[in-house]
């Protein structure tokens, strides 16, 4: 059955998930047919494609082999040591096989964890794809993050085996791995009995523990040739453990199945990102994120795409790397984050000119919220639809967005368009879990099941699963997604935040994201955060850290003063004086996390004099440093 408009498709996803999703599972390969699409009997768990067998690897590599053998599979490109390796699939698929027959040799079977703890390099990829193939459940932890975080990671996942690198660079600073490994099994309480360490050559004083780390290379050596078949798993087996961003202090363990996922991966890179055979992917994640799993490993792949992996900042050598590799890729479908997009936007458009891009049909981005400033601006930049989507860790795949595979509908600014096929989702209030009115704030959930992609439980804690994300209304067992959102009379959904963004001034609340997309149509504005300190008369109070885009404009007390009376026009006239921040205090950067997360948290914390909290995953701590000198300056 084709369905010609969105509304269709999306509805006949809802009403029949059975069909829809039987449909959408033919996009893979089984080894062993389901007996049933869905079993519901114990909600909130869904399990999807009960009975069938299948395998992530078979699937994102073998199954491509006959057609597309010698087509390019995996593409590394560094700007941080220079380098640029690729992998045809065949090619892929020998490494693959290779990492597999190593991990076996060191007793690695099906359901044992391993942590992999590495840089954006293809042998990150092929260890993935390695614990796919075999059965084993692997838990990549973002490099970016510390010791303890690490440790506490090893300890929830009890991994057989870690796999590292002896190091990376990321802005031209070198960041130490294997030593953060050494520091972190330290400090855990369930270490692993080995560690691999693939070598760059950039840690020349890397210590080695004899008899528990071991050398890639040297085992790499030993299975050149080896042979490891896929393990087929029934659909609901476990294939990965992947920590949320933790920009609320609090990550959770998603366990994700097999099946389910490879099917709404298939199902979403044709319906949503468009991208099929032969064509190439960039989507400048990382694999220690969720985006990185769904949409630079497993998705692309499974998609018998070429897929980009980049190792390097959006800026270095020069702001139009990006670009540069669209071009000489000929990347068709793209993938960002606001947050990157802005610190684009601060340069030249012409680094963004200069390249020819007329092999991109559209750009994805998903993340933080897109202001319409900054959706307008990269949208005429690129003369390309440019799609806001939402969804979280536990999602693993879209759950607002446009299905252009189906039908292109009209692209409205800051706004992530519709429910992706197979999500029940409802904005609901608050207090009594009624459906909102048109334009009204409520809380995006979703009601179960749950589509197939979508976690299966927290790691190992069942309770935890159920108690965190389906018991936020009282009588009704719904997800909740912990954001606000609205649908305007046309459907279009629009998110507002999280739902402990809210500030409570003089009894209104207001979404910390309304208030930053006012302070961000001032043109002088790069990007802002706006938090709600406490106020001995209004109970809260928004506070404001923008960034500028011309540092010249605050270089001056005076100039600061103007623009902050400016900026805070501008919030009166686009919300009303009841919203406008107390002060507006002026930064070169925002502190955030790795994944390019603004850390709210930390703010108000700081504004509010207390600790700021955890901040193992910031990305530059500079960034706190300004938020402390400006508060200082205001008291
Ligand atoms: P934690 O749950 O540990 O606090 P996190 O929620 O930041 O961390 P992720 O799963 O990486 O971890 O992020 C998902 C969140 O990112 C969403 O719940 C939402 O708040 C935000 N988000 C993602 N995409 C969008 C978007 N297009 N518009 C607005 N917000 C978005
Ligand atoms: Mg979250």
């Amino acid at each position: 059955m084709a369905d010609t408009t969105y509304r269709a498709f999306y509805e006949r996803s809802i009403k029949d998930p059975d069909g829809f999703w039987a449909e959408q599972a033919t996009l893979i390969d089984w080894s062993k047919p389901f007996t049933k699409v869905l079993d519901y009997s114990r909600p909130p768990f869904a399990k999807w494609f009960v009975g069938g067998e299948t395998n992530l690897c078979h699937n994102a590599v073998d199954r491509h082999l006959a057609a597309r053998g010698d087509q390019k599979a995996l593409v590394y490109i560094s700007t941080e040591v220079n380098e640029e390796r690729s992998y045809t699939y065949r090619e892929l698929h020998a490494e693959v096989q290779r990492v597999a027959a190593m991990m076996q040799s060191l007793g690695v079977r099906k359901g044992d964890r391993v942590v992999a703890y590495m840089p954006m390099i293809p042998e990150a990829c092929f260890a993935m794809l390695a614990c796919a193939r075999i059965g084993a459940i692997h838990s990549v932890v973002f490099g970016g993050f510390a010791a303890h975080s690490l440790a506490a990671r090893i300890d929830d996942a009890k991994p057989k085996l870690m796999i590292t690198a002896d190091g990376g660079m990321r802005a031209g600073k070198s960041v130490l791995y294997k030593h953060l490994v050494d520091e972190a099994i330290g400090l855990a309480q369930f270490p692993p009995e080995k560690v691999v360490i693939f070598n760059r050559g950039l840690d020349t004083g890397m210590a080695r523990t004899a008899g528990r780390d071991l050398d890639y290379a040297e085992l790499r050596a030993k299975h050149m040739e080896a042979r490891v078949p896929a393990t087929w798993l029934e659909s609901n087996e476990p294939s990965y453990i992947l920590y949320t961003s933790g920009t609320t202090g609090n990550p959770k363990g998603v366990q994700r199945d097999v099946g389910g996922y490879a099917v709404a991966l298939a199902a979403s890179m044709k319906h949503i990102y468009c991208g099929g055979p032969g064509e190439t992917m960039f989507t400048t994640s990382d694999i220690g994120w969720v985006v990185g799993h769904s949409y630079i490993i497993y998705g692309p792949l499974i998609a018998g795409m070429t897929t980009i992996m980049y190792e390097g900042v959006p800026i270095r050598p020069d702001p139009g790397i990006w670009w540069k590799i669209v071009q000489d890729h000929k990347a068709s479908v793209m993938f960002s984050a606001p947050t990157a997009i802005r610190v684009l936007k601060k340069s030249d458009v012409s680094f963004m000119k200069r390249h020819d891009l007329s092999s991109l049909k559209h750009l994805f981005l998903a993340g933080e919220p897109l202001d319409e400033p900054t959706h307008r601006w990269i949208m005429e930049a690129l003369g390309r639809p440019v799609y806001d989507h939402y969804w979280q860790t536990e999602s693993g795949w879209p759950m607002l967005a446009p299905a252009p595979g189906i039908e292109r509908t009209e692209i409205k600014f800051g706004s992530p368009s519709f429910p992706a096929f197979g999500y029940d989702l409802r904005l609901l209030r608050e207090a009594d879990a009624a459906e909102a009115d048109v334009d009204e704030k409520a809380v995006v959930a979703v009601v179960p099941p749950l589509p197939p992609g979508c976690l299966s439980t927290v790691w190992g804690n069942d309770e935890r699963f159920v108690k965190t994300y389906f018991t936020s209304f009282r009588d009704k067992m719904v997800y909740s997604s912990f954001d606000w959102g609205i649908r305007d009379k046309d459907g279009y959904y629009f998110i507002l935040g999280r739902t402990d963004d809210v500030i409570n001034v003089a009894g209104h609340r207001l979404g910390t994201r309304e208030i930053e997309e006012a302070v961000n149509m001032h043109p002088a504005v790069a990007e802002c955060a706006v938090v709600g300190v406490n106020d001995a008369v209004k109970g809260q109070m928004p506070l404001a850290f923008a960034v500028v885009k011309d540092p010249a404009r605050i270089a001056s007390a005076d100039g600061r003063a103007a623009l902050e009376s400016e900026v805070m026009k501008t919030v009166d006239d686009a919300i009303g004086a009841i919203a406008r921040p107390r002060r507006i205090h002026f930064v070169t950067l925002l502190p955030k996390t790795r994944s390019g997360k603004t850390l709210r948290r930390s703010i108000q914390a700081l504004a509010e004099g207390r600790d700021p909290g955890d901040l193992t995953t910031i990305e530059d701590p500079g960034a706190l440093e300004q938020i402390r000198a400006a508060i200082a300056e205001r008291r």
